[in-house]
Formats: structure tokens, C-alpha cells, sequence
């Protein structure tokens, strides 16, 4: 293997799997019916259920359900037709019931898989299974120096758990893998892939050794949410597990927590075991049976997936695995660039599919970047681009002019390229009567450059272009201007 992390830690093997837990979207909870929006102040989105009053009964979201089954279509996975929910049992304060419900010994998927592209290599990474599972409350600490404050909105909220097996070996493919994956449950709408909210959150398991030995243990550092924590805590996590047993020391299975300010992960508490929750099948719930209906036609109402997009974008726009892969990786994007390419108003279709990947990799991006945004927050339409890229190609602007096009559409979106191009006056002078005449004024004015470049000094070209293009305010045709400058310096 040949990737940096490997490089990087000479004779140590990374060794990564990941525990995602990302929440359902859907309005309402698992097994209750109270909302799951829980911006309207605490504690406003608990029925008695939820607080785990007596003589409530759970009733599944059969929504929840199809979120998942989709989830697990989108990883390839199998849909397993009986699953069963258990309790999980422990103590917090913010778990009223004294357990949370999930599913242990038959999650709803088996097995699966995503693959990314590392190093230009392809790794398939297998995902182990999803299951489904309630979140807890939320403890409030810091309101109040004596006081702790118990939050329910949260409780009972749907979770999918999606769990990889120790498949990644470079914290390079984690985070390439944790994207992929937070796009993928965008794309398909199971999961709103907020990390901010905690809504899409990353328990990461690493372990260190040497090639041709086992395994070593693992420590899992728990709920990161952000890729960037995600990044500086594997990191960190390597340093220390290497230089533990370096120095004679032995890795305790635990789990970890990350502290981003100071950048290093601390234990948290021992690592717990399977039996330590006395996981048995929820009485109040039978098992979970799906037909083959419902599976089938979920499957046949899946949107396309970034995988079947990224093919799509090679065979029918011709675009490199480059372009297809970032082009399809985000739905809106994705979408963006097919708008985009479907606007019937190129010269060429062909350049233009690639032209259009161009502007959205390249300035749009740019731009994007420079305001911090994303692309649901861009406000240029893709028609705008198609508009400009049409313009270059039939020749009514420049290259150049089209980036001041661009920044002007940038600010103004619902005004038209077209219209601006006429407005502003941006229209490329391709007319050779225009041009010819402030050439050859140009050339008279400078006859000593004009023997210059006749005895070979090439750069003088450059320098007439410059002042042709300054004279019509970078308007002029650049490649008609190149062509008659050639023609008249060679008279
Ligand atoms: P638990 O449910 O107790 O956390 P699992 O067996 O489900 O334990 O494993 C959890 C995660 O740990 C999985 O993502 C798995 O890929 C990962 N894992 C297992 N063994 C190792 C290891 N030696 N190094 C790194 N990750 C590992
Ligand atoms: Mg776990």
C-alpha cells in the first residue's frame, strides 16, 4: 500500500471502522407520534411515551421503516424481511425508560458496501449492517452552576446506526468514506446530514499494528461531528496508540472523547460489552415483517445515486472520472449541472458538456468558497451558465468577458447573461473593419518595436496584443486580433 498515512507511520498499520449515527428525517418519532422539529423550546415535543410513563405502549413509524430500507438499498445492503427490536438497558437521566429500544441480534440490513476513491485507488469498504434505534434526551449542564436541566425533544427520535466493518486503513479513506456517506443519505432524503445539530454524528474505532499480526485493540472516540475533529482526533489518536506501545505500553479498549480545543482525545469510560446491557426483544413490540412488495417498491421509487450519476455524467457528457466523480457527489450539484447541460443553445454540445463542468468546478466553486456557501444557498441558476458558455461559443463574448459576466451574475442572479451583455456593453468585437485600423495605428506609433520583433524578439507580439485589448477594453475577438497582428507584423 502505498497511501500517506502508511507512509507516514513507517511500519504501523491503521486500521478504522466507523459507527454512524445518522437521525431519520421524518416529522415524526419511532415508536411515538410527537414531532421531531424540537426548535419550539424545550420539552415541547414529549408525550407520555416519550417520558416513559406507565402504560404506554410504543407503535412504530412505519415511515422510519422505509427511510431505512432505503438507506440500506443506497449501501447495497440486504433487506432483512424479519427484524426485531430489543431493549438495550442502562442508566441515564435523560432515558426515562431505564433502556433504549434498538435492534441487536436482527438489525433491518445486513451487509452492504460503499466504495472510495483514495489515491486514485478504488477501496470497497463493507458496511456491517443498520439498525434502528432510539436517541435520548439531552442534559443540560451549563445553565445553571447547581442545577442540571433534562431535555426530552430528542427522545425517541428514530436513529440509524450504520456500521462498517474494520475496513478503512488511513484516516485519508475515513473521511472520504464519512462524506460519502453524509451525501448519500442526503441524496436520498433519509437523513438531513446536519452535523452542526448533531443529526449526522461519527463514533470512530482505530487501532494500530504491525503487517502480518492481528489486529490491535481498538479505541472508539465517540460522537464526532465534524470532519475536521473527525481528522485531528484520528490523527492524534494514531500518535498515541503508536507511541504507547512504543514505550512499552498496551492499548486499553475504551472510549475516548475528542476535546477540539486542545486538539487531543481523553478517555471517557471503559469500554462496555454486548452483555453488560442485557439486551433482550422488546415485549411490547413484535417483530418487524417486510413483504417483498414494500422492498420492491421501494427500490423502483430510488432516486439515482451518486454512483449510477457519476457513470451517467462519463457515458452521455463524456466528462473524465474526474469531473463525473465531484459533479455527482453532491445532489444539487448534480442536479445544478444537469440543468445546466439541458438548455438547448449550444454551437458545439459536446465542448459545451465540458465547458459547463469547467465553470461549476472552477468558478462557481471559487465563488463559493469565497462566500462560504453551499450550493442550496447559491443563488445563480444553471441556466445563466449554459447562457454563458453559449455566448463563448458562438463567439458574442470572450473567455474574459464571460468571468465579468459571471461576477456580475454572481450579484445580480435573476438578471439574464444576454441581457447584461448588452446592458454593460460586453458585446466581443469580432468585426475586422473595427479592429484593422487601431492595429495598424498601433503598429505605425511604434515602429521600433515593430523592427524588434522582426529580428526575433517574440515578446513584442504580447506586448500589441496587451494594447489592442486595452484600446477596446479586452472586447476585441482575441483571436482575430492575434490573426491580423500576425498578418500585418509579417507585411
Ligand atoms: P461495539 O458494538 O461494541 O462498538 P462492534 O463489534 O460492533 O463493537 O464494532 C464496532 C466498530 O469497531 C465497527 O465499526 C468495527 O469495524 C470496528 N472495529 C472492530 N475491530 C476493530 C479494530 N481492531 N480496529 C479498529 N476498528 C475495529
Ligand atoms: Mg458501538
Amino acid at each position: 500500500m502505498t497511501n500517506s498515512a502508511e507512509r507516514k507511520y513507517g511500519l504501523w498499520e491503521i486500521v478504522i471502522g466507523l459507527e454512524v449515527h445518522a437521525q431519520v428525517s421524518s416529522a415524526s418519532k419511532l415508536f411515538s407520534g410527537s414531532a421531531t422539529d424540537g426548535d419550539c423550546g424545550p420539552n415541547t415535543r414529549v408525550n407520555f411515551f416519550d417520558a416513559g410513563m406507565p402504560g404506554t405502549l410504543p407503535v412504530i413509524n412505519s415511515f422510519c421503516i422505509d427511510q431505512a430500507i432505503r438507506t440500506g438499498i443506497g449501501v447495497h445492503g440486504k433487506i432483512n424481511k424479519v427484524s426485531i427490536f430489543d431493549r438495550k438497558n442502562y442508566f441515564y437521566p435523560d432515558l426515562p425508560n431505564g433502556y433504549q429500544i434498538s435492534q441487536f441480534y436482527y438489525p433491518i440490513v445486513s451487509g452492504g458496501y460503499l466504495d472510495v476513491f483514495d489515491n486514485n485507488e478504488m477501496h470497497r469498504i463493507r458496511i456491517t449492517r443498520i439498525h434502528l434505534e432510539q436517541d435520548a434526551g439531552k442534559s443540560i449542564h451549563d445553565l445553571n452552576p447547581t442545577k442540571s436541566y433534562i431535555d426530552l425533544n430528542r427522545a425517541g427520535v428514530a436513529l440509524m446506526e450504520i456500521v462498517t466493518e474494520p475496513d478503512i486503513r488511513s484516516v485519508e479513506q475515513a473521511i472520504i468514506f464519512a462524506k460519502r456517506l453524509h451525501m448519500l443519505v442526503q441524496y436520498l432524503g433519509t437523513c438531513d446530514g446536519n452535523m452542526e445539530k448533531g443529526n449526522f454524528r461519527i463514533d470512530a474505532n482505530i487501532s494500530v499494528h504491525k503487517p502480518r499480526t492481528p489486529f490491535g485493540t481498538r479505541v472508539e472516540i465517540k460522537n464526532l461531528n465534524s470532519f475536521k475533529f473527525m481528522q485531528a482526533a484520528l490523527n492524534f489518536e494514531i500518535e498515541r496508540q503508536i507511541e504507547l506501545i512504543e514505550n512499552g505500553g498496551t492499548v486499553t479498549q475504551e472510549t475516548r472523547l475528542f476535546d477540539p480545543q486542545n486538539c487531543v482525545t481523553m478517555t471517557m469510560r471503559d469500554k462496555e460489552n454486548a452483555n453488560d446491557y442485557r439486551y433482550f426483544a422488546d415485549p411490547d413490540l413484535p417483530p418487524l415483517v417486510l413483504t417483498d412488495n414494500r422492498i420492491n417498491e421501494i427500490n423502483h421509487g430510488m432516486p439515482e445515486l451518486p454512483d449510477q450519476k457519476k457513470k451517467r455524467f462519463m457515458k452521455e457528457f463524456g466528462l473524465g472520472e474526474y469531473d463525473a466523480d465531484i459533479l455527482s457527489n453532491d445532489r444539487l450539484v448534480g442536479q445544478f449541472y444537469d440543468e445546466a447541460v439541458s438548455c438547448n443553445i449550444f454551437v458545439d454540445k459536446k465542448a459545451a458538456y465540458k465547458l459547463i463542468a469547467n465553470w461549476i468546478i472552477g468558478d462557481l466553486f471559487a465563488k463559493m468558497k469565497e462566500c462560504s456557501i453551499e450550493m442550496k444557498d447559491v443563488s445563480i441558476k444553471p441556466t445563466a451558465i449554459a447562457s454563458i458558455v453559449a455566448m463563448i461559443q458562438d463567439g458574442t463574448i470572450s473567455g474574459k468577458i464571460a468571468k465579468t459576466v459571471f461576477e456580475r451574475i454572481w450579484n445580480e442572479p435573476n438578471e439574464n447573461p444576454s441581457d447584461i451583455v448588452i446592458k454593460a456593453n460586453l458585446k466581443q468585437i469580432s468585426d475586422e473593419n473595427e479592429i484593422l485600423p487601431v492595429i495598424r495605428s498601433i503598429i505605425n506609433e511604434n515602429t521600433k518595436l515593430v523592427d524588434d520583433f522582426k529580428h526575433g524578439k517574440t515578446s513584442v507580439f504580447g506586448f500589441f496584443v496587451g494594447k489592442i485589448m486595452a484600446y477596446f477594453n479586452g472586447k476585441a475577438n482575441p483571436e482575430l486580433v492575434n490573426s491580423l497582428l500576425k498578418a500585418e507584423l509579417s507585411k
